[in-house]
């Protein structure tokens, strides 16, 4: 599905060395580097702070904490993402309240949104399924009207980009009271183990949030707030530090990659290509096709006997998770989410794809449907 080990040797000497220098400073924890990217990675997003942690669901997890959410309120998420998102909720022993998503781009429902608030709710969490930014200005509007926090799910979507009713593109995860983001190495800016952030643009939420992500302290040794050890280590954001320079060129890399394979399927009557928001660009963690016909899982064990992997996220959507399961759900509450996972389907998309693999993938596609 990626191809990390081609990615890295093409900036090796780049990347050795800034991880060599950490070594050589032995300032493993909190060293320069740490201080070096967060700076960085400010400027890009052009977002007041990035505080670094230890992974994306970490960042999830203490946006909530910093927020104040407490037992019993309720939390709006997508039912279709990945598990981490619903987790957190629960963890803290908030309620999640699982919402539909939009046929087309795969992102939580504004409408569906409106539907679920309750006098308990507290929180929405959009997430920016496969690198597009869900619908920030309605949700927005919707938080607003109705008192409410939002964080921003940006694991799969940084430097994805949405296009503000006021006429202005924001980065993905700086546009709500938080946003959240994820190192993990297959992610689009990837470390070379675990890692995360998160973005504020609100001083007095950046400054609690550094204080929760480190024990709760203020002052060594005192502790005003239960905090959590979480931290990015200095190798990691080293080679963060590195990659984030050829993160725009990786991103287009993948819109490239993505507009071959729309090219190749767009006109076959049994595939649906991803649909691009109107609103937002697409930075495209995955590629991700609708099967039509009920060939879905057929089509999966042709690639896999020609060596072509393909995944499908997700099999199952959170409420019909086992260790989720609620009175308040059953099946066929989300029609949109209960139909995509029998219907999507991911194709390998990286930053190294060559023609040759690339020819080979769409072929293979092709001849699936062509074999009766
Ligand atoms: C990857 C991911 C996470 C969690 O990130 P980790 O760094 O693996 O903890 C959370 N939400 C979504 C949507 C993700 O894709």
């Amino acid at each position: 599905m990626v191809d990390l080990k081609s990615q890295y040797e093409k900036i090796k000497p780049e990347i050795d060395n800034a991880i060599s220098e950490v070594v050589n400073s032995t300032a493993f924890i909190n060293g320069a580097a740490v201080k070096e990217f967060q700076t960085s990675l400010e400027n890009y997003l052009n977002v007041k702070h990035v505080i670094p942690c230890a992974n994306g669901t970490d960042a999830l997890q203490i946006s909530m904490m910093a927020l104040g959410l407490k037992p019993g309120d309720e939390v709006i998420a997508p039912s279709f993402t990945f598990i981490a998102t619903a987790e957190v909720i629960a963890l803290l022993g908030l309620t999640p309240v699982l919402v539909d998503v939009d046929p087309e781009t795969f992102n939580i429902s504004p409408n569906s949104i409106v539907k679920a608030i309750t006098p308990k709710t507290k929180a929405i969490v959009p997430v920016h399924l496969f690198g597009q930014t869900a619908d920030m200005d309605a949700i927005m509007g919707i938080a607003k009207k109705n008192n409410l926090f939002v964080i921003e799910d940006a694991c799969q979507s940084i430097g994805s980009e949405y296009l503000q009713a006021d006429g202005n593109w924001r980065k993905s995860g700086t546009m709500a009271d938080v946003g959240c983001t994820s190192f993990f190495p297959s992610k689009n800016l990837g470390c070379f183990g675990d890692g995360g952030a998160i973005f504020t643009n609100n001083d007095a939420l950046a400054a609690k949030i550094r204080v929760i992500v480190n024990h709760g302290m203020t002052v060594r040794y005192y502790h005003d707030e239960v905090g959590v050890n979480s931290r990015l280590d200095s190798i990691q954001a080293a080679v963060l530090k590195v990659k984030l320079k050829y993160l725009d060129s990786y991103t287009q890399a993948r819109q490239q990659l993505a507009n071959a394979y729309n090219s190749a399927f767009a006109a076959h009557p049994e595939i649906i290509i991803p649909i691009k928001s109107n609103k937002s660009t697409h930075v495209f963690h995955q590629y991700t096709l609708q099967v039509k016909g009920g060939k879905r899982n057929h089509l999966q064990d042709y690639l896999a006997s020609k060596q072509i992997p393909a995944m499908i996220y997700y099999p199952v959507p959170i409420h019909l998770q086992k260790a989720y399961l609620n009175p308040r759900y059953k099946q066929g509450d989300f029609p949109v989410t209960e139909q995509l996972i029998n219907t999507v389907i991911s194709l390998p998309m990286h930053t190294e794809m060559d023609d040759v693999q690339l020819a080979y993938i769409t072929s293979s596609v092709l001849r699936f449907f062509e074999k009766k």
